[in-house]
């Protein structure tokens, strides 16, 4: 049996009839960029936060770096966060001008560390960055009350993580920004690229607005900008799918669950940590060899195997060969956490249209290469 990685055709068979709806309704209203549905979807958006403003925009790393221009953050700033993510994290803080500063990551949800914080704030220190990763919320509490006592913005970095919710808190409620994408990879994905800047700042909603259209907020008036939107149509099928997220991502954790419940004994590598009181979404559900030898050889098992897994993410920020920028990377302290989860990740099929039949068999060949492990 070969076990695929995504599910995108099933998703969309599964709702298609509503997906094609809304396209239509679309395609005949003749206002495909910057018109109804996306209003419509901004506005289910931002409630699904329970949030004040959603804007939509070109793509998630457009999110965080107009979410970051914003906020007037650029040139010179420091913003802290992680190394081990995809690079658009580091990449839209380049963009912005300023400077982006690893700190570790906690060895157990490979989310930032926030003990690990505060030792790297400078007077240029101006915002944190953390990373959903995986889809389980960074701890946002800690990370709050540091950017309190320091007088920071926080801009999460929420690629990964729509519907997951931390101990009593939502996504965008203890920071200024949370900023995520669309593109189909992710839990909530279009035809095409996209992204969202949710806040409940008025401010922001309105600069962030502004700039992505060519810096107007009124007809032929113009400020310096960008053309950065979220256009009609990948409105019309997130409408559509934002219906289903909650039940989407419920089926999620329900193969992590089974995952995990039958890969626990295993010798060779180490699962998910899901910390008490969260709700982790498993964008991905990654697992880590013990050793990092180990690594490739259980992915080129697996995909010999007919299985489909892969690395989130193998080379860390600062590891990538010519360091962006032509700049040393700023990493004021070693980031052992970071360097082993690149190391040693290996992201195992997850989608919610995974089938039972399905999540044995990767089950089955993940066991078998565990015990050969054990003979060898
Ligand atoms: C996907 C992703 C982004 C960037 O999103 P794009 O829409 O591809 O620009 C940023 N950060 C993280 C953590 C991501 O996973």
């Amino acid at each position: 049996m070969n076990v695929p990685f995504y599910g995108h055709v099933r998703q969309y068979h599964g709702i298609q009839a509503e997906i094609d709806a809304n396209i239509h309704e679309v395609l005949e209203s003749g206002q495909y960029v910057m018109g109804p549905m996306l209003q419509r979807f901004e506005k289910e958006f931002a409630n699904y936060h329970g949030a004040k403003y959603a804007v939509g925009v070109g793509n998630g790393t457009d999110a965080l770096w107009l979410a970051f221009q914003a906020l007037g953050i650029g040139p010179g700033d420091e913003c802290i966060t992680t190394a081990n993510t995809f690079f658009a994290t580091a990449e839209a803080i380049w963009i912005a001008g300023a400077t982006a500063v690893f700190v570790d990551s906690d060895p157990l949800t490979n989310c930032i560390d926030p003990s690990k914080i505060e030792a790297a704030i400078t007077p240029r220190t101006k915002a944190l960055v953390p990373v959903h990763l995986y889809g389980q919320c960074a701890d946002m509490k800690a990370i709050r009350e540091i950017a309190g006592r320091h007088g920071l913005f926080v801009i999460e970095d929420n690629a990964q993580g729509i519907g997951a919710r931390g101990d009593g808190f939502r996504i965008g409620e203890f920071s200024d920004a949370a900023c995520t994408s669309f593109i189909i990879q992710k839990n909530l994905g279009c035809f095409g690229d996209g992204g969202a800047v949710v806040t409940n700042r008025a401010e922001v909603d309105r600069i962030v607005r502004k700039l992505r259209n060519h810096g107007s907020d009124k007809r032929s008036c113009h400020s310096p900008g960008y053309n950065s939107r979220l256009d009609d149509l990948q409105a019309a099928v997130l409408s559509a799918k934002l219906k289903h997220i909650d039940e989407w991502n419920a089926l999620r954790r329900k193969w992590a669950a089974r995952y995990s419940a039958c890969l626990k004994d295993a010798a060779s590598f180490t699962l998910p940590y899901e910390k008490p009181g969260y709700y982790h979404i498993y964008h991905l559900y990654v697992i880590e060899t013990k050793e990092a030898a180990h690594r490739d050889a259980l992915l080129a098992f697996l995909n010999a195997n007919g299985i489909d897994a892969k690395c989130h993410y193998p080379i860390a920020i600062h590891q990538q060969e010519g360091y962006p920028w032509g700049k040393p990377a700023q990493i004021p302290s070693a980031i052992p956490n970071s360097e082993r989860n690149a190391a040693c990740c290996i992201s195992l099929p997850m989608f919610p249209e995974l089938t039972a039949d399905e999540v044995d068999c990767v089950i089955e060949k993940v066991l078998e290469w565990d015990r050969q492990k054990g003979v060898a």
